[in-house]
């Protein structure tokens, strides 16, 4: 058994980034399983280093450890090959479509626009998708994937309609989340994932793109988000709102554990804890499912409500 927890050093780490960890973590270890965390610093337009080595510092110091760290950029090869098995199996196609075509017509179950699959007749280059500057997509099969989450969340949809054919890599070069997540936990032998509720409608199209890849699926399970106080966006590095350098001015690792296991229900008052102290009493069942907002309050640091 192997858990995973896959952030993006997109910007710094903040409560709901070490939430997730945390929720990771004592997943596994409470089944005995491994630990894996996973640094996905493929968008380059996004990520700095220091984000990068400034997770994996935020995570130890919640006092969480993990079997083996993967740094998901020097999996280029294993991408590359899945590109390929799809290019092989004729389910690759370049895509030329601009945002404004991109957008309107059918809503996404992730709140975005479904993609029509307009470009799905335009076949690759002669040379291959090597040979092309565009978006790559892959086509789907029409299945509908069937398929509640060990928390009861219902993640059935048909894919290719609800969201549409997926771009793989994009027109910069950079591999997408969609392809670069299946041929990771692939290739990790990740059995167990667990993630924020906000990725939840991207499930079912990474399950398509898994039995193209002939990939097993693994188990998911999707939690509760941090939200921002105002306008119920969930908490983001976009925002850096409560970033984990000011934040570990205010707390120590155990009192923001404390912290974030009491708003996650599993202790009845934000005493200071550790993981570790947390693992004999954990249980999925206790974790609530309803999202809670964090609030930076300048004199006493951070308050989960
Ligand atoms: N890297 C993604 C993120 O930080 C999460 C990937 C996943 O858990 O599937 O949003």
């Amino acid at each position: 058994m192997l858990g995973r927890f896959a952030p993006s050093p997109t910007g710094e780490a903040h409560p709901g980034t070490l939430l997730s960890a945390l929720l990771v973590w004592l997943d596994a270890r409470s089944r005995g399983a491994r630990a894996l965390l996973r640094i996905e610093d493929l968008d380059i337009t996004r990520v700095r280093l220091g984000w990068s080595d400034q997770l994996v510092e935020a995570c130890r110091w919640l006092g969480l450890d993990w079997d083996e760290v993967v740094i998901q950029s020097r999996e280029a090869d294993a991408h590359d090959e899945a590109l390929d098995k799809l290019a092989r199996a004729g389910r690759l196609y370049p895509c030329e479509c601009s945002r404004a075509q991109r957008s309107g017509g059918r809503r996404a179950p992730d709140g975005g626009w479904a993609y029509p699959n307009t470009c799905r007749p335009r076949p690759l280059p002669s040379g291959g998708w090597r040979a092309t500057n565009e978006a790559l997509r892959v086509r789907l099969p029409d299945d509908r994937v069937d398929l509640v989450d060990l928390g009861g969340l219902d993640l059935s949809q048909t894919p290719a309609v609800d969201m549409g054919d997926p771009v793989v890599r994009r027109k910069d070069g950079v591999i997408a989340y969609h392809l670069a997540v299946v041929v990771d936990d692939g290739a990790s032998g990740v059995t167990d994932v667990v993630r924020g509720r906000d990725i939840a409608p991207s499930t079912a199209t990474q399950v398509l793109l898994q039995r193209l890849l002939g990939l097993p699926t693994p188990r998911y399970r999707h939690h509760f988000l941090l939200l921002e106080p105002t306008g119920g966006d969930k908490l983001a590095k976009l925002h850096g709102s409560i970033p984990w350098s000011r934040l570990r001015l205010h707390h120590d690792g155990p009192m923001l554990c404390g912290l974030l296991a009491y708003a996650a229900g599993l202790r009845p008052a934000p005493h200071p804890i550790t993981p570790r102290e947390l693992l004999a009493t954990f249980d999925w069942q206790r974790v609530s499912p309803v999202d809670r907002i964090a609030r930076w309050n300048a004199e006493r640091g951070l308050a989960i409500e």
